[in-house]
């Protein structure tokens, strides 16, 4: 009855490529949408061998939490499972391969947040701790805080007995080599971050709960502890059972000042009842005039076009502002998905329903 009543409306509201996809889309339990940040990166710079490593690393993530929300777990479990596995990985700009510093250091940002309850944690400019993400995760359900920085934070993480590694346990070749070229005045900063890095993964549970979080070293040659959008609620990552999940990459100051994240999420939940009013107009009447049914909320969702055009939208304005990057979502209706306005975004999602994607490059699902 939902489907039909679905198909229905949005064949009416939409025009009937939204009825197409509406009647072959039965809605997942359960999806995950994750990613290893977003750039220039093309088929020209990218070897075949760094092409696998990097597909098979996010494969094992993105597998790592379907297997959690496919168990019944919740999403905060499964987001923060798999961006452990991108943290530890070498080749993110997250947790071990963190870019470095002005001054050589490595200053790691973090956020996570529970759609369920809108609860939230987020650390900035840290070290010392192996995943950020738990760092950020220790914030939000054993602090009265949401967002904690530098020493106090690091101390913080001692406090919760997180796993600690030492200040060389974050480098790689890559990334030194990075910060050295950039000194010497080889290279613009630009062009050292040219591909980031950054992680992050949203999910939705069974239960309906969604979740968000990002975890990046930051940018190459940042000084004056310079923070990002990662570690920002609203900005680069945001959760709200009642519209998404977004967790986003890229020029983090330009995601800043649109507030990105919560933005996307804002236009997802004001335009649902206006799309329900729309609906509602559409709905026959009956034989005195009434209409024959009444459209509820529960039996209403905005289609995978509506959703992915909202954030194409926001993604666009970034764009305008002079930002490059992307984000990616998921909804309560089991939508999983990306938009990103550089060459190609390091990307997976998967669903319930054996959706499940591994992708690079922009002209790639
Ligand atoms: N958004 C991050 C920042 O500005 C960088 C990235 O996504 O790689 O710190």
């Amino acid at each position: 009855m939902f489907k039909a009543i679905f198909a229905a409306l949005t064949a009416m509201t939409l025009g009937s490529s939204a009825l197409a996809q509406a009647d072959k889309t039965d809605a997942p339990r359960w999806s995950i949408a994750i990613h290893g940040g977003a750039g220039t990166i093309n088929r020209e710079q990218i070897t075949p061998e760094q092409d696998r490593t990097i597909r098979s690393v996010l494969a094992k993530a993105l597998a790592a939490g379907s297997q959690i929300l496919e168990d019944g777990g919740t999403a905060i479990d499964a987001i923060t499972a798999t961006i452990m596995i991108l943290e530890d990985d070498p080749n993110f700009n997250a947790g071990k391969g963190a870019v470095f510093t002005w001054d050589r250091t490595n200053q790691l940002d973090s956020s996570i947040m529970d759609g369920s309850d809108l609860s939230a944690g987020a650390v900035a400019g840290i070290n010392g701790t192996k995943n950020p993400i738990l760092l950020a995760r220790a914030v939000k359900d054993h602090s009265p805080h949401v967002m904690l920085s530098g020493e106090g934070a690091n101390q913080f993480s001692r406090e919760q007995q997180l796993d600690q590694v030492s200040s060389d346990y974050y480098a790689t070749p890559y990334r030194l080599q990075q910060i050295e070229d950039l000194l010497a005045e080889k290279v613009s900063a630009a062009d050292v971050d040219y591909k980031f890095g950054t992680v992050g993964a949203v999910a939705r549970d069974s239960q309906g709960h969604m979740a968000a979080g990002t975890s990046t070293g930051g940018m190459t040659g940042k000084r004056w502890g310079r923070i990002g959008d990662s570690p920002i609620i609203g900005a680069g990552t945001y959760a709200d059972d009642r519209s998404c999940a977004i967790s986003a990459t890229g020029s983090g100051e330009y995601f800043i000042r649109l507030g990105v994240a919560h933005e996307i999420c804002t236009r997802i939940r004001m335009r649902l009842p206006e799309a329900i009013r729309e609906a509602q107009r559409a709905v026959p009447k009956n034989a005195d005039g009434n209409d024959s049914y009444v459209i509820h909320a529960s039996e209403f969702r905005l289609s995978d076009a509506e959703v992915q055009q909202i954030a194409d939208d926001v993604i666009a304005e970034l764009g305008a502002l002079g930002g490059d990057g992307g984000i990616i979502y998921a909804t309560p209706w089991g939508q999983a998905g990306y938009s990103f306005n550089t060459p190609g975004m390091y990307r997976g999602r998967a669903t319930s329903e054996g959706q499940q994607s591994v992708s690079i490059y922009g002209d790639e699902e």
